[in-house]
């Protein structure tokens, strides 16, 4: 069982940024926090080198632009999701996380002032009133791991949540759902659940939750009327992965269909600099080669055949097509798998429909 506290038992000092100083919620979250010192900065370049890392939290204002478009890969198909960085870093320590490759001095990050960034997707939503608006607070970091502290995703919750065309993401690789279950009003709100198999969880995905427990939490999330999507992402292919894979996606056989907001699907991948601080990992002896945007993924018939694969256990499971998606993938690999680009399949189109007022990072493999 992996608990609250033990996680955060990681960390041992906090800086505060001045700026947030008067904001209520502050004091709540050092009250939860009470044990560790507290040092208040105007600046975070005062934080001393020794602390500059992840035993460190530091909480801020919104500095800049916190909303922003996922950074699409060069040559791969966007999916047009809307990033908000609200906890920056990540303790939970999975082999694969990209941030290795570009966090490793930073403290943990929280931007305490929500208020901007609601404001930007309100915006957003109002200009886009046709179409259909994804945004999510997962990208940087896990949107759940400290929210039971700092109850930044009830503000989004909250605020987000009459809008129709607004589907707000919060991903996980925890359990921590128990704080947003009594809101009232839920909207749109999606909890994330990235999800790879037991035997991968333990051995690839650090201190983050067991498959079990985040299972508990999709359920519980569904009973209280939240959506539920699912991430496979990073897929491996070790050992028996087959049977694995199958055996993950039957253990969900009791959340409904029309719970499901989407589920994604992603084959392992990594940059050089990635691979220089992942150090020996057994995944790796399987063939990658470099693509067009410069990380190294499975080959392109390996990918389609796997995708193809997990697609069939999916089709299986539930009946009515469940949007389910290619993250950072390539047309030809989308035409190997569903025959189609992701605007050619109905129940896609919607969620790939590029929000206008929100540039993709990448023009490459534009599809409006
Ligand atoms: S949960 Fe996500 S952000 Fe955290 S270490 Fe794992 S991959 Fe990185």
């Amino acid at each position: 069982m992996s608990s609250l506290n033990s996680y955060i038992d990681h960390f041992k000092k906090i800086y505060v940024a001045e700026e947030v100083r008067h904001l209520r919620r502050l004091e709540t979250a050092l009250q939860r926090l009470r044990h560790l010192p507290v040092i208040y900065i105007d600046d975070k370049g005062e934080i001393p080198g020794e602390d500059m890392n992840s035993h460190t939290l530091f909480i801020s204002g919104s500095k800049g632009e916190t909303v922003g478009h996922c950074p699409a890969s060069r040559g791969h198909l966007c999916c047009n999701y809307i990033t908000v960085d609200l906890y920056l870093g990540c303790i939970l320590n999975c082999s694969y996380c990209i941030m290795k490759s570009y966090l490793n001095f930073a403290p943990i990050t929280i931007y305490l002032d929500t208020e901007v960034a609601i404001k930007r997707i309100i915006e957003i939503a109002e200009n886009n009133k046709d179409r259909t608006i994804r945004v999510g607070t997962g990208e940087v970091g896990d949107s759940l791991l400290l929210d039971p502290v700092f109850r930044l995703s009830e503000d989004f919750i909250r605020a987000l949540s009459p809008f129709a065309n607004i589907f707000l993401e919060l991903k996980t690789k925890t359990h921590f759902v128990d704080h947003l279950l009594g809101l009232e009003n839920k909207g749109n709100t999606v909890i994330g659940f990235s999800l790879n198999p037991e035997k991968l969880i333990n051995r690839y995905e650090g201190i983050a939750g067991t498959l079990a427990e985040r299972i508990q939490a999709a359920r519980k999330s569904v009973e209280h009327g939240y959506l539920v999507s699912f991430h496979f992402d990073p897929l491996f292919l070790t050992g028996d992965w087959q049977h694995q894979y199958a055996q993950t996606i039957s253990s969900l056989k009791d959340i409904p269909q029309d719970k499901i907001a989407w589920i994604s699907l992603g084959t392992m991948r990594y940059t050089k600099e990635l691979k220089q601080k992942m150090g020996s990992q057994d995944f790796l002896l399987e063939e990658f080669i470099p693509c067009r945007d410069g990380k190294y993924r499975y080959l392109q018939k390996t990918r389609s055949g796997v995708y193809r694969y997990i697609l069939k256990q999916i089709r299986k499971r539930w009946r009515s097509p469940i949007p389910v998606y290619l993250c950072m993938e390539s047309q030809a690999v989308w035409r190997n798998v569903f025959g189609r680009l992701p605007h050619e399949i109905a129940e896609l189109s919607a969620i790939f429909k590029e929000a206008r007022g929100v540039a993709c990072a990448s023009n490459q493999g534009r599809i409006i």
